[in-house]
């Protein structure tokens, strides 16, 4: 018998290209069919067949609180009734834009977007505005967003120029692109020896949750402040993901690091589409109406979405709050690792805040490269284990996993239970 699930990706598949409006919800990764779901409340989802599941991904990081929380929930339906848009300002974006500065309070002016996307996008040409120069450096692993000049791969060899990694991107705007290796610290000096004075900016995500989850070795992202300080070059914190996750003031807090740009998203809309960029005011001001660097946005600062992400902000700062989820995500991991180990599973998990990566490698993963490395049929082999259990992990060996504060014990222990059995089954005989 066809499930409910199966059929709705039969049929959009025929007016949707493969079924997803992004590519990583078509489980092509895992192979299989992509679960629709219907609801969530807490920490738990239901899909359109009825069927119950815990859910680690939330939305990909959004869902901090768990879904359906009764407080945003409220805050959302109250705003609504007042219209869902203006295009003017609102006391709302003030509100937000103070928060943020006392939260993150390296984002001196803060300009508020749709997705992180946008932020990533409009980030780089601001810093590229303000220094006047074209050069832009990114790590392997690290996704920001799918504007053009982000999709790049790194060239034949160190300091060569990037080839665009889609179709669709003109060489010649992934030529002012350069790639390096996330945690590569000699590169980075190499680098900036040779052309430092040319670069615009740097943008890295200071905890990567995009290729599983690889954490920054601290004299790697120091090496990289004082090198972007030393030449003028503007160093972008994508914290799309890290954002109020992995600590209430970021990455940036968690490792006392000040970039001079942040990007925000994901945790910032509660769910709802909102991005955000900010950092020094030098370099804010150089924004239209004010400065020659033009971004904008029709529904930038919508009421609805503001009061999401404020609901949302509110309830972080109660106190312990990223020490309780920080606890949680590692209870689930050191439970993941033993149960690996007793069924005789090469196996490896981390946790920064609430964010967790599961490897099957024997450490945990430092670069891409190493990333690639890990056991992806084993794997994708255990993530079905888990789905048929009513466990939802992200669906690619090369995501991140996230815990929200609705997680209990009791989620986290039929997850530890559930995983037991998985391991014995993908153990090798
Ligand atoms: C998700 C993500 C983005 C892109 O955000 P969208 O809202 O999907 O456009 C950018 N950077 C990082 C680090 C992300 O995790």
């Amino acid at each position: 018998m066809t499930s409910k699930s199966q059929q709705l990706f039969e049929k959009s598949q025929q007016l949707i290209p493969g079924g997803v409006n992004s590519p990583v919800r078509a489980f092509r990764s895992v192979g299989g069919t992509p679960v629709f779901f219907k609801k969530g409340l807490g920490s738990r989802l239901w899909d359109v067949d009825g069927k119950e599941y815990i859910d680690y991904i939330n939305s990909w990081g959004p869902m901090i609180l768990g879904h359906a929380h009764p407080d945003v929930i409220k805050a959302v339906q109250e705003v609504a009734a007042n219209s869902l848009s203006f295009g003017a300002p609102t006391g709302l974006e003030l509100e937000i834009a103070e928060l943020i500065n006392k939260l993150v309070p390296s984002m001196e002016q803060v300009r508020l977007v749709s997705s992180g996307t946008e932020a990533t996008m409009s980030a780089i040409r601001v810093a590229r505005g303000f220094t006047g120069r074209n050069k832009l450096v990114k790590f392997e692993g690290c996704y920001h967003g799918h504007s053009d000049a982000l999709l790049v791969k790194a060239g034949s060899g160190l300091l060569t120029f990037g080839e665009p990694s889609s179709a669709g991107v003109p060489a010649e705007v992934a030529a002012h692109t350069l790639t390096l290796e996330y945690n590569n610290t000699q590169q980075l000096k190499d680098l900036f020896e040779a052309s430092g004075d040319e670069i615009a900016c740097v943008i890295i995500e200071p905890v990567v949750g995009n290729m599983n989850l690889v954490v920054p070795h601290m004299e790697f992202l120091q090496t990289l402040r004082d090198l972007c300080t030393r030449h003028g070059a503007v160093l972008i914190f994508d914290e799309v993901m890290t954002g109020f996750r992995v600590h209430l003031g970021g990455a940036q807090a968690l490792y006392n690091i000040r970039p001079d740009i942040t990007t925000l998203g994901k945790v910032i809309g509660g769910g709802l589409p909102v991005g955000a960029f900010g950092g020094r005011k030098d370099i804010m001001q150089c924004l239209a109406p004010l400065g020659a660097v033009y971004q904008a946005g029709t529904l930038s600062g919508n009421p609805v979405a503001v009061t999401a992400g404020l609901a949302t902000l509110k309830l972080l700062q109660t106190p312990d709050f990223h020490a309780k989820l920080a606890a949680q995500t590692k209870k689930l991991v050191d439970g993941l690792v033993s149960a690996a180990r007793e069924a005789g599973v090469v196996f490896s998990a981390q946790s920064v805040g609430g964010m967790f990566g599961l490897y099957f490698s024997e450490k945990c993963p430092t670069s891409f490269a190493e990333v690639m490395q890990a056991n992806k049929e084993q794997f994708n082999q255990f993530f079905h284990l888990m789905l048929d259990a009513g466990i939802y992990l992200a669906p690619s060996a090369f995501e991140a996993g996230f815990v929200s504060a609705a997680h209990t014990d009791a989620d986290i222990a039929f997850t530890i239970n559930a995983a037991k059995a998985a391991f014995k089954a993908v153990a090798p005989k």
